[in-house]
């Protein structure tokens, strides 16, 4: 071997060595095909050089890279790149039919170019484009260039292929992200020491915890179990030898603590959750990754919740009104028993005012049913007169309530409303009711109207216990009661409220409430209000 070759050889390592250096610290393609070219062409003493790349070896070659080419003369190449297929062993130093595209173009571009070799890149045997090394006539390229070209293709070829498997693998993650970010239920990545790497969108809704805020936090610090449904939770799980079986899941499910985020707008502070855990394994079988995927078990809980109340609620209220009446009943119904008149009155008169309170009870429920099924429907007439209707229903409770000053305050002018006179007076009758109910120590209880331009409203204002504010929402609420002395000494289902407010919104109405003292300090109670539309 010639002195001058192994110089060459030498500096071909050292080029390679570079190459391959730069192809660890970057995947930028076209930079990398950039050094490869500028390389290789100083490589062979060249003096320009071109990579054509196809995109999937079908697609016609389209230019890559350039060297000592001015950007503005690229295009003048393309016939060449495209113009002369590859077919196997046409490889390596000139063939006629180059050399006339090539100096064709050199005329055209005003370029000394003369002498050109060409070798392939390929994958597997697939050519997937072409490295050009351009010379012009008055110098030679070094001794086997050919030769030593083909060890830069080679570099090409796996570059390019490096960065197909590269973009393939972020498309594929960036598809993985996009399906977990997206999925119904919450997810989390944990890695082997339980810290979060990965926290999902439905996650933080569910846990309040934003994710950035939960990624690099360990399982526990995230997942704050106040009570558990299941055996044993992942810890302990873990403690126990989870997973054995590679395939083995885990489910814990409990009532955890709900993160206190300023931006979110849940009031909740508990949440239930149910968490399935799966193991990723190494082939060692040690334990990479654990995946979770969390579901939100809240609303069922309170639907069971619910049912509950539902059952210990009605059978409560049910039973009283029908053990008062077969009380008096019997009573009456004893044969040696003679009772004189005004007893007589006075036990038909509870025994009545007691089947209209079961009357009443069994409505509400048949109300309610309604609306969960859909089936509840307005029946509306022409003229509801809610002046006339305040003072009906305050004449009904007079008697039993000497200790209320009841009275009522509406404008002579106050216009009548479409609606449906049965419900808007089962509304005034609920929010009248509440008022005695819920001022023990009597009190003056107003019921009053004010026009608008576009609707009325018709406040009922008393002097009773109030409504703290934090449960003023929750009233509103199916079989919601406060968790009062007087709430447990009086009688009532928590469903006067819930169709009262479906009663208002089916008129496209609103119903909102206000405590006194925020109207005017010190005052006592509370101020029901709902809105009619103008007919
Ligand atoms: P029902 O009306 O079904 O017989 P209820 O009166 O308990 O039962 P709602 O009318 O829905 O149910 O009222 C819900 C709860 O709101 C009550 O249990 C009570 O705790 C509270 N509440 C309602 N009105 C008032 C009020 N005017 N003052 C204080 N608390 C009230
Ligand atoms: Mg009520």
């Amino acid at each position: 071997m010639s002195r001058a070759l192994v110089d060459v050889r030498i500096l071909q390592r050292e080029y390679l060595l570079a190459i391959s250096r730069a192809m660890t610290a970057e995947l930028d393609l076209h930079d990398l095909l950039r050094l490869i070219l500028k390389s290789a062409v100083e490589l062979v003493a060249g003096q320009a050089g071109i990579i054509a790349l196809s995109e999937n070896g079908i697609d016609p070659l389209r230019v890559a890279a350039v060297y000592g080419i001015p950007p503005h003369l690229v295009d003048h190449f393309a016939p060449l790149v495209r113009g002369i297929p590859y077919r196997e062993g046409q490889e390596g130093d000139v063939f006629p039919e180059m050399r006339d595209q090539l100096s064709k173009i050199a005329r055209e571009a005003n370029l000394g170019l003369s002498q050109v070799i060409r070798l392939p890149l390929s994958i597997g045997g697939n050519v997937i484009g072409l490295i050009y090394v351009f010379q012009s006539g008055n110098y030679y390229f070094v001794e086997d260039a050919p030769n030593l070209l083909r060890s830069f293709a080679e570099q090409a070829a796996i570059t390019v292929r490096n960065a197909k498997l590269y973009q393939q693998v972020i498309q594929e993650k960036q598809r993985l992200d996009a399906i977990l970010e997206q999925s119904a239920d919450g997810v989390m990545i944990l890695d082997s020491h339980l810290r979060i790497t990965v926290f999902n969108k439905t996650l933080s809704h569910m846990t309040g915890w934003p994710a950035a805020e939960a990624i690099g936090r360990t399982h526990n610090e995230v997942i704050d179990w106040i009570a558990l449904k299941s055996d044993s939770d992942l810890q302990s799980a873990l403690d126990n030898n989870w997973p054995m079986l590679n395939s083995a899941h885990l489910y814990v499910e409990g009532e955890a603590r709900r993160h206190r985020d300023s931006s979110c707008e849940s009031d909740r502070s508990t949440i239930n959750l149910g968490i399935t855990y799966a193991a990723m394994m190494d082939t060692d079988g040690r334990m990479t990754n654990i995946i979770a995927s969390v579901r939100d078990l809240t609303r069922y809980r309170e639907e069971e919740a619910l049912q509950k109340t539902f059952i210990s609620v009605i059978s409560h209220e049910l039973k009283t009104p029908v053990s008062i009446i077969k009380g008096y009943a019997g009573t009456l119904r004893r044969p040696d028993g003679k009772w004189s008149p005004e007893v007589l009155d006075e036990s038909l008169s509870v025994i009545e005012e007691e089947a209209d309170n079961l009357n009443s009870l069994i409505d509400n429920l048949l109300e309610a049913s309604r609306l969960q099924a859909g089936t509840f429907t307005l029946e509306m007439s022409d003229e509801v007169n809610i002046s006339r209707l305040s003072e009906l229903v305050i004449r009904r409770f007079a008697p039993q309530n000497e200790q209320h000053q009841m009275q009522t305050d509406f404008p002579d002018d106050f216009p009548s409303v479409i609606g449906d006179e049965r419900r808007l007076t089962q509304v005034l009758n609920n929010l009248i009711s509440n008022a005695i109910k819920y001022s023990p120590d009597g009190g003056k209880i107003t019921i009053s109207g004010q026009i608008y331009p576009e609707h009325v409203t018709v406040s009922v204002r008393d002097e009773g216990i109030g409504i703290p504010a934090r449960d003023q929402s929750r009233i509103f609420q199916k079989f919601s009661r406060l968790d009062n002395a007087l709430s447990r000494k009086t009688e009532g289902t928590g469903l006067g409220l819930y169709l009262s407010r479906a009663i208002i919104e089916a008129h496209n109405g609103r119903i909102w409430l206000q405590s006194n003292s925020d109207i005017e300090p010190g005052a006592r109670g509370t101020t029901f209000t709902f809105s009619l539309p103008r007919g």
